[in-house]
């Protein structure tokens, strides 16, 4: 709000835009009808990283759970919308907005939706200057195509700031500290569960703050009908019914995201703002909305067949966690449309295999970017139906994994140095132990993949920061060309994994190999 009000006092041409803004608004929710199409708006973003030190430069597991976050938080099927109590429940609403990372750059070649910049500027401000290459920053992809998210050291505790629609081409867009950004990585308590991005989106997208901002007083307004009026922001995590400006018996919406309270209590959008975000993507921001979700990047699953006329697939749901189905010969099971939830809160794909008839091996990431584990024995889920085995690690890729034999497997990912770890099971245990890895160097982009085309053989490539396919091997005594070599195997590769192709600068941070709890509280 504060860059909302200087913008207000020092130009003319913004303080009409939003007059224009605000008179549109009106017509569109006096007119009482859905202007926009009558689905969901699916809106291309692209994060930019601005880091001065190499902990700021935020992992791609980090910033997919941020998108993730979004995602939930603007249909409602965020799974913590349930702490609203019964006299605000009635309130809640689908926003029916989706983002995804932008899979098109804005020269039309493929990207992750992730720039990466390195700056010598300690920490930003709300000056914009992380918005300008030339003051340090990166510039803006083009803001009527591209929502921008630029990720940074924020100064003075400023966990965010958004541009309100109406303002100026090249700052448009929000700006979040990367310690309130996303989950795991370096999110930290109590801004750790992504709500600063929900809450800096939903001023891009034309709402004001719930108390109205005036202060403590009572007679501003959010323009929103359905909130209650409200004195001021609440912080940390009040308790219910805290009633001010005579709004008994319920009192703040203080579960509102467009309050001040701790991430775990923002948890829901009203009809109200979601009928002005609505107005919003009918209006000024009608170029950004996508309807189709043709060109987001769909979640991956696993297959895997341990005998003839058998299948097990393997898919995340959008609570993150692991779903599982599978064909017996005749049927599926548990049903032709139902799943098994095997629990997990997920930051990559599963990958799954088969080392004999009724055996599965599933790993995942988790959101504190370590290895998770569970199998199946042929008559149960270890360690249990939906628990998981922490192996330890900061993983900033999806594991590949492969079995050359019958109780053998071996698993790759990619660290935050980005170098290849490996580890691996000899029928009896984990080498080099439950939670270590073995470095096996190289400065690589997205995931391995790994294929094994005989007993106690391994073939390994990954993609290298030339964008260039590079391949080692295990021949069952030692690695080729050597432990930490590659051999290079050219070309620029764009089709390894989707979105993964495009050259990039990578972080070089130490990788620690401590594990940590899978963070249960996080969703
Ligand atoms: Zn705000």
């Amino acid at each position: 709000m504060e860059i909302h009000h200087r913008l207000l006092a020092e130009s003319a041409e913004y303080r009409e835009a939003r007059a224009a803004i605000e008179n549109a608004t009106l017509e569109f929710l006096a007119a009482d009808e859905v202007g926009r199409f009558p689905g969901v708006a699916y809106i291309p973003v692209v994060v930019h990283v601005v880091y001065n030190t190499d902990a700021q430069n935020v992992s791609e597991a980090q910033i997919t759970s941020q998108i993730d976050v979004l995602n939930r938080d603007f249909r409602a099927t965020n799974p913590d919308v349930s702490i609203v109590p019964p006299a605000f429940s009635s309130l809640v609403a689908d926003s029916r907005v989706e983002f995804f990372l932008a899979t098109t750059d804005p020269a039309g070649n493929p990207t992750t939706g992730i720039t990466r910049t390195k700056t010598s500027v300690a920490s930003f401000g709300s000056d914009d200057k992380v918005k300008r290459a030339a003051t340090g920053g990166v510039d803006a992809w083009p803001t009527d195509k591209y929502l921008n998210i630029w990720v940074c050291q924020l100064s003075g505790g400023l966990l965010g700031y958004a541009q309100f629609p109406g303002g100026p081409a090249a700052t448009d867009g929000v700006v979040c500290t990367h310690s309130g950004f996303g989950l795991g990585g370096t999110a930290k308590p109590p801004f750790h569960l992504g709500r600063t991005a929900t809450h800096e989106v939903g001023h891009y997208l034309n709402l004001f703050h719930i108390w109205g901002d005036d202060g403590t007083g009572c007679g501003g307004t959010d323009e929103v009908a359905d909130t209650p009026n409200q004195g001021g922001p609440n912080t940390g995590v009040p308790t219910f019914p805290r009633v001010t400006c005579n709004n008994g018996p319920n009192g703040d919406l203080f579960y509102d995201y467009m309050d001040y309270t701790d991430d775990a209590l923002l948890v829901m959008f009203t009809r109200g703002q979601a009928a002005r975000m609505e107005a919003c993507l009918d209006g000024v921001r009608r170029s950004l909305a996508q309807t189709s979700p043709a060109s987001r990047r769909r979640p991956a699953g696993s297959v895997v067949a341990w005998d003839t006329n058998r299948l097990d697939a393997f898919v995340l749901g959008t609570d993150r966690a692991m779903y599982h189905k599978w064909w017996n010969g005749s049927s599926w099971g548990p049903s032709v449309t139902g799943w098994e939830s095997l629990g997990g809160i997920c930051a990559s794909p599963p990958t799954v295999v088969a080392w004999g008839p009724n055996r599965l091996d599933v790993f995942v990431i988790g959101t504190d970017s370590a290895l998770y584990h569970k199998w199946w024995n042929g008559s149960s889920w270890g360690p249990s139906v939906t628990g998981w085995e922490n192996m330890g690690g900061v993983c900033t890729s999806a594991p590949a994994v492969a079995s050359w034999g019958p109780n053998r497997l071996d698993v790759f990912v990619t660290g935050t140095d980005s170098q290849l770890f490996h580890k691996w099971w000899n029928g009896s245990s984990w080498g080099p132990s439950l939670t270590g890895y073995e470095a096996m160097g190289g400065t690589i982009i997205g995931e391995p993949r790994v294929v094994a085309w005989g007993p106690n053989r391994l073939d390994v490539f990954v993609t290298g920061t030339n964008g260039a396919l590079f391949h080692k091997w295990w021949n069952g005594s030692a690695w080729g060309p050597s432990l930490a070599g590659y051999e290079s195997l050219g070309g620029v590769i764009s089709s390894f994994r989707e979105g993964d192709g495009q050259p990039a600068q990578q972080p070089v941070v130490p990788s620690q190999q401590q594990g940590t709890q899978m963070a249960a509280a996080q969703s």
